[in-house]
């Protein structure tokens, strides 16, 4: 059944100023979704101008931070209370696995308990400076805060930026991603139900060239927090650099997971397959290059394979699916373009590399997970972000070799290390230029910890209290004694 989703400005749902929509799709089933409200640069300019307005004179700003952190912990609860409904949504509109949807509104709601706590614990400080007086710092919001979000994880990575922005006192307008802006209109739903005042958050899904260009542009625009590719990212930078606009990055990635020899080697297969498969491999995070030491290369890749044969491929909402589809045709012909790329370069495919039949979902975007051996780290595929369920599995010596390799990318925003070993456990964590690393484990994302990129993965760290330096500014005051 095809919906009506229209813009959340002012606090309210209403259609654009041109009438003009879009469709979004379902990518499990290519059917048409829903018909979303296009925002054209007449609501931006609104949407921005009210958010301009409720920093300058609203209600926002001026309420205590311990108030402004009650409203996000009503969020919260009013997430978890419409838990299974926003799991549905999200699963069709973004074609994921319904336990794993269940998983991201749970942590969205997870994320506004974090910043609803955390509201009325960001704070100055005082600095001995050597003239006779007090100097303190204040944290003062930036103003206007432009949230441009990815459709990979569409309600979590915008509560990322909207929860810590109204947190700090900031006002808020959101370019959801066109693919999936459903869940989006709905976040910003729930936290003006839950006592954000209208005027201080819009949702304006639209395209990214246009509307997002907009918004960037927009001088009135504060802080600019945009989670997407690299080539747009550089765009939005470029833009924004005009306006001296602040910018935080969020990019891609092409991370490695270590397997050494001395690993747990279930843990490191399972782990290793969950890291490049999970979200259909749609993750910033994916460790699509898998690094196997030599003496144990020719078992570990059949454990390998064995792992991702078992992944289920199915409809987002089978609750026995582990795998769903890609978000949309194009992105599919992407993978399996570069899946031609890998066989020309000389990978050998061992396992996957197929579109699957999925009963019910034939006009579904669906591929098998997908894991090509005996690739060189300088191939295409081992350097290029596919965002689809590939997995490149590429052989090492040493430890020194292991880490030239997992740094010879443009990228370095997460990885994996497996091993028992703890004195190279640390040595390669240090040496790794990623900004996120874990060691026995596939996790890289934690509510409480910072999370971000080196390299052409971004510029700044989101998550856990790093990213107050995101949406404050810092305001020196000297007080004389004399
Ligand atoms: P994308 O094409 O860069 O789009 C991201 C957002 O930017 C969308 O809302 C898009 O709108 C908008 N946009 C496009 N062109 C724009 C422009 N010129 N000015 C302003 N906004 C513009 O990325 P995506 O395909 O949605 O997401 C996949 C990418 O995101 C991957 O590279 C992935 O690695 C990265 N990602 C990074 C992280 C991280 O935390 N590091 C997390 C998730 C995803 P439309 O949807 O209308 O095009």
């Amino acid at each position: 059944m095809t919906t009506t989703a229209q813009l959340l400005l002012g606090g309210a749902r209403r259609g654009s100023a041109t009438g003009r929509t879009f469709e979004v799709v379902e990518p499990g089933t290519g059917a048409v979704m829903a018909e979303v409200a296009e925002a054209g640069p007449e609501d931006v300019g609104l949407g921005v101008s009210l958010a301009a307005r409720a920093f300058e004179e609203g209600r926002w700003p001026r309420l205590s931070a311990t108030e402004r952190g009650r409203v996000l912990l009503r969020a919260a609860e009013l997430v978890r209370g419409q838990l299974e409904d926003l799991a549905v949504l999200e699963a069709r509109g973004a074609g994921k696995p319904i336990r794993d949807a269940r998983g991201e509104i749970a942590l969205v709601a997870e994320v506004l308990e974090y910043w609803g706590g955390a509201a009325n614990k960001i704070v100055g400080e005082t600095v001995p400076v050597q003239d006779p007086g007090l100097d303190v710092t204040l944290r003062e919001p930036v103003g206007v805060c432009a949230a441009i979000t990815p459709w990979n994880f569409p309600m979590v990575i915008a509560s990322w930026k909207v929860a810590p922005a109204l947190a700090c006192g900031n006002t808020v307008v959101v370019k959801p991603a066109s693919y999936a802006p459903l869940s989006v209109l709905r976040l910003g739903e729930v936290l003006i139900e839950a006592g954000v005042p209208g005027d201080a958050l819009s949702i304006l899904p639209g395209p990214g060239g246009s509307t997002g260009a907009a918004l960037v542009a927009d001088p009135r625009v504060a802080k600019v927090s945009f989670t997407g590719s690299t080539e747009v990212g550089a765009q939005v930078m470029a833009t924004a650099a005009s306006n001296i606009t602040r910018v935080s990055l969020e990019l891609g990635g092409k991370s490695a997971g270590i397997v050494f020899a001395d690993a747990d080697l279930d843990a490191a297969a399972r782990g290793s397959v969950a890291a490049a498969f999970a979200n259909c491999g749609q993750d910033c995070c994916a460790r699509s290059r898998i690094l196997v030491q030599r003496p144990i290369y020719d078992d570990f890749v059949q454990q390998l394979a064995k792992c991702a044969s078992e992944l289920r491929v199915g409809r987002p909402l089978d609750e026995g699916t582990d795998i769903g589809p890609l978000i949309s045709d194009a992105q599919r012909r992407r993978a399996l373009d570069y899946l031609e790329v890998a066989r020309n370069e000389g990978a050998r495919t061992v396992e996957g590399g197929d579109v699957p039949e999925v009963p019910g979902g034939e006009h579904g975007f669906y591929l098998r997970p997908t894991l090509l051996a005996d690739v060189d780290n300088s191939w295409r595929v081992a350097q290029e972000e596919i965002f689809g369920p590939v997995a490149c599995v590429i052989p090492f010596g040493d430890e020194e070799d292991a880490v030239r390799l997992a740094n010879d990318v443009p990228y370095g925003l997460s990885g994996s290390v497996w091993t028992r070993d703890l004195g190279r456990a640390i040595r390669v964590a240090r040496a790794m230029r990623t900004g996120n690393i874990s060691v026995n484990s596939s996790h890289s994302v934690h509510t409480e910890a910072p999370f971000g990129g080196y390299k052409r993965s971004g510029i700044g760290r989101e998550m856990g209290l790093h990213a107050v330096d995101l949406y404050t500014e810092i305001k020196n005051v000297f007080f004389s004694e004399e």
